[in-house]
C-alpha cells in the first residue's frame, strides 16, 4: 500500500478499540459529508429514498440528532430541528407556515432582525405582516383577517420585556386555524412551557442560555404534532442542517442549564431590586418585580425569571454623559447577545408604534452573568455615580 492510500484509509472505525466500542458518556463528535454505505444494496436503497440510516452529511449527523432529542424532551414537544442561529430558526418558521397571499401577525417587541425580515423580505413574497401591541391578549381578535395564517409572539419581548397573554391568544388562534409561534429564548423551556399554553411552535436562540458560554450561534424550533409533518418536510426540502461541533457544545450547555439559570435569576433579581432603589433610576423593567405592567401574567404562566432585564434613568442623558458612565464599568462588557457567563450592557431607544411608556426613553439592558452580584453592584454604583 502506498502512503497516499494509507492516508486515505487511516483511522476508519476508530471508535472501536480491540473490538470494544469506545463508550464515552457524551455522544461522539461526528463530522462528515460522506457516510459510507455497507454495501451496494444500501446504495440502491438510498438512491430510491428508502435507506433507513443517515445517507449524507446534510441529513442531520448524530450530534445534531442527539441535541434535537434532548431539546424535544425538554420542550415537551413533538419534533425539534436545529438551525445555524436563532434568527435563522425564526426566519424558517415564518417561511414554513406561510405562502403568497397570507397575512402574518407579529408582536412589536419581537427581536429586531425578525421584524426586519417580515417588513423587507416577506413583503416581496406577497406575505403581508401586521404588527400588534407587545402586551396583547384577547384583543388579538381585532387584528385577525381571513388570510391570517401565523402569529409570532415573543414574551417577554426584546428590550422592553412586555408579556403577552399567551393562553388567551392561542385559544383564539385555534378557532381560526392559525399557527402560533413563540420566541421563548428569555425563559428557556425551563421557565415557560409554551405547549402547555396552546402554542404550536417554540423557538429558541440556543446561542443564549442553552449554549451559555458565548461561543456558539445556534437555534432550535420545536413543534407540536399538528405542525410536525409540514415542518419536517420544509426543513428537509430547504436542506437545512447545523454544525456538529456547535450541536455538541449546545448539548454540553444543556447539562448545566438549570443550575446556571438559578444563579442568573438570583443575581439579576438582587441587582434589579438594588437598582430600583437607586435615586438616578426611574424604572426597572423586570417581569418578576411587582411594578412590571404584566407581572400578574408572569406570575401565572412562568416558573422563573432569567438574568436579562432593563432599566431607564431618572432623565435622558446625553451620549457623552452615558459614555462616561458605561465606559467606566469594569465587569460589564459592552456588546450584543446574552445568556452567557459574562455580564453585558447595551443601551438604546426602541420604536413602538402603539403607545408605550418607554417611547423616546433610553433603555439600558443588562445581561447578568455568573460573577458575584456584590461585585456587579459595586461596578454599577461606580458607573451611575459618574452621571451628573
Ligand atoms: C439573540 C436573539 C435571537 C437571535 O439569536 P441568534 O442566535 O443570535 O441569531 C432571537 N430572539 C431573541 C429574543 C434573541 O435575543
Amino acid at each position: 500500500m502506498q502512503k497516499e492510500t494509507l492516508l486515505a484509509h487511516h483511522n476508519e472505525h476508530c471508535n472501536v478499540v480491540n473490538e470494544k466500542y469506545a463508550n464515552t458518556i457524551n455522544p461522539p463528535l461526528y463530522t462528515g459529508s460522506t457516510l459510507l454505505f455497507d454495501s451496494y444494496e444500501d446504495l440502491l436503497l438510498a438512491n430510491g429514498g428508502n435507506y433507513q440510516g443517515i445517507d449524507y452529511g446534510t441529513d442531520r449527523l448524530p450530534p445534531q440528532r442527539a441535541f434535537e432529542d434532548a431539546m424535544q424532551a425538554l420542550e415537551n414537544g413533538y419534533l425539534t430541528r436545529t438551525f445555524q442561529s436563532g434568527i435563522n430558526a425564526i426566519i424558517n418558521t415564518l417561511l414554513t407556515f406561510t405562502r403568497s397571499g397570507d397575512h402574518v401577525l407579529a408582536c412589536e417587541n419581537v427581536y429586531a432582525p425578525a421584524s426586519r425580515f417580515c417588513r423587507n423580505i416577506l413583503k416581496r413574497y406577497n406575505i403581508e405582516v401586521g404588527f400588534i401591541p407587545p402586551d396583547i391578549g384577547e384583543e388579538i381578535s381585532n387584528f385577525i383577517q381571513d388570510n391570517t395564517r401565523l402569529i409570532l409572539l415573543e414574551s417577554p419581548g426584546s428590550n422592553t420585556f412586555e408579556i403577552q397573554d399567551i393562553p388567551a391568544i392561542t385559544a383564539i388562534a385555534r378557532r381560526h386555524d392559525i399557527v402560533t409561534a413563540i420566541d421563548n429564548t428569555w425563559a428557556t423551556p425551563l421557565y415557560l412551557d409554551p405547549f402547555a399554553l396552546g402554542v404550536d411552535v417554540s423557538i429558541q436562540s440556543v446561542t443564549k442560555y442553552i449554549a451559555g458560554h458565548s461561543d456558539v450561534l445556534l437555534g432550535t424550533v420545536t413543534v407540536n404534532e399538528r405542525c410536525a409533518q409540514t415542518f419536517a418536510d420544509f426543513y428537509q426540502a430547504m436542506e437545512l442542517f447545523a454544525s456538529p461541533q456547535d450541536c455538541y457544545l449546545a448539548l454540553r450547555g444543556l447539562r448545566t442549564l438549570s443550575v446556571r439559570l438559578k444563579q442568573h435569576e438570583y443575581s439579576a433579581l438582587t441587582i434589579a431590586s438594588w437598582l430600583a432603589e437607586h435615586p438616578k433610576v426611574r424604572t426597572v423593567i423586570h417581569p418578576a418585580l411587582v411594578n412590571h405592567p404584566q407581572h400578574h401574567l408572569w406570575q401565572r404562566d412562568f416558573s422563573g425569571a432569567s438574568g436579562l432585564f432593563a432599566f431607564i434613568l431618572d432623565r435622558e442623558y446625553t451620549d457623552t454623559q452615558l459614555a462616561a458612565a458605561i465606559n467606566a464599568l469594569d465587569l460589564f462588557g459592552i456588546g450584543y447577545s446574552w445568556g452567557g457567563f459574562k455580564s453585558l450592557i447595551t443601551c438604546g431607544k426602541y420604536y413602538r408604534a402603539t403607545t408605550s411608556a418607554y417611547t423616546g426613553r433610553t433603555i439600558i439592558r443588562l445581561n447578568i452573568g455568573l460573577e458575584n452580584q456584590e461585585d456587579l453592584i459595586r461596578d454599577l454604583k461606580k458607573g451611575l455615580s459618574l452621571l451628573p
